[in-house]
């Protein structure tokens, strides 16, 4: 009988990532690589970008992934991610890129989130990743993943990118710019997302 709530399921076929972002398609373009499907970048086929104006990290990856869909008539995948800092009433959020300016300068965004919490004695901190998975027929599939952690100054490690310096997860002493990539891979709220979709959209059915 089938489940009315079970997560539907992924065929072999194209799959549109729907990211301009060229290190974010190569990612997940790796990861969903053992499962036969055939990956495009929403660049390729020469779709627009939508505008992120959600007020979530699930809308703003909902917005891209269905755009994708509907357009490309094919299933698509987007995610949306950021810091998440409690004492700061959850900014940077959706809006960490942004905190780094027009120039992409995170050692700036680094520093603004560093002031911001000035005489704060709360440094908790999360990375969030919302992965949406949409259908050219409206239905789509939500994952969030997480991880937990807090903040450190000064920067520290030059591996990763964006927060990563400032980033230590629970359970660890070294920054995200200080552990491998594979590490980080490993722990990531990118890489609990991406599992989460993996064994309900794409890892084969039990039977
Ligand atoms: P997006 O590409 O619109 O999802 O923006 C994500 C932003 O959040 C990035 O530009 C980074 O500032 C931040 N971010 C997301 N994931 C990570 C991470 O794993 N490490 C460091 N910063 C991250």
């Amino acid at each position: 009988m089938m489940d009315a709530a079970a997560p539907r399921r992924l065929g072999a076929g194209r799959l549109v990532i729907a990211s301009h972002n060229a290190g974010k398609v190569r990612e997940i373009g790796d990861l969903v690589a053992p499962f036969g499907l055939d990956v495009v970048a929403a660049g390729a086929l020469g779709l627009a970008e939508p505008e992120e104006n959600g007020a979530t990290f699930r809308d703003n990856a909902l917005i891209k992934a269905e755009a994708a869909a509907a357009t490309a008539g094919l299933p698509a995948l987007a995610d949306d991610s950021g810091l998440v800092v409690p004492a700061l009433d959850g900014a940077p959020g959706v809006f960490s890129a942004r905190w780094a300016g027009p120039g992409k300068d995170f050692a700036l965004a680094m520093r603004r989130v560093e002031e911001a919490l000035a005489g704060k004695s709360d440094r908790r901190a999360s990375f969030v990743c919302a992965l949406v998975l949409a259908w050219p027929d409206g239905h789509h599939e939500v994952f969030e993943g997480v991880v937990h952690g807090h903040l450190v100054w000064p920067p520290r490690g030059s591996n990763g990118f964006g927060y990563d310096p400032i980033f230590v997860a629970d359970g660890d002493n070294r920054t995200f710019g200080e552990i491998e990539p594979k590490e980080k891979h490993r722990i990531s709220h990118r890489a609990d997302a991406f599992r989460q979709m993996v064994a309900a959209c794409l890892a084969p059915a039990r039977p």
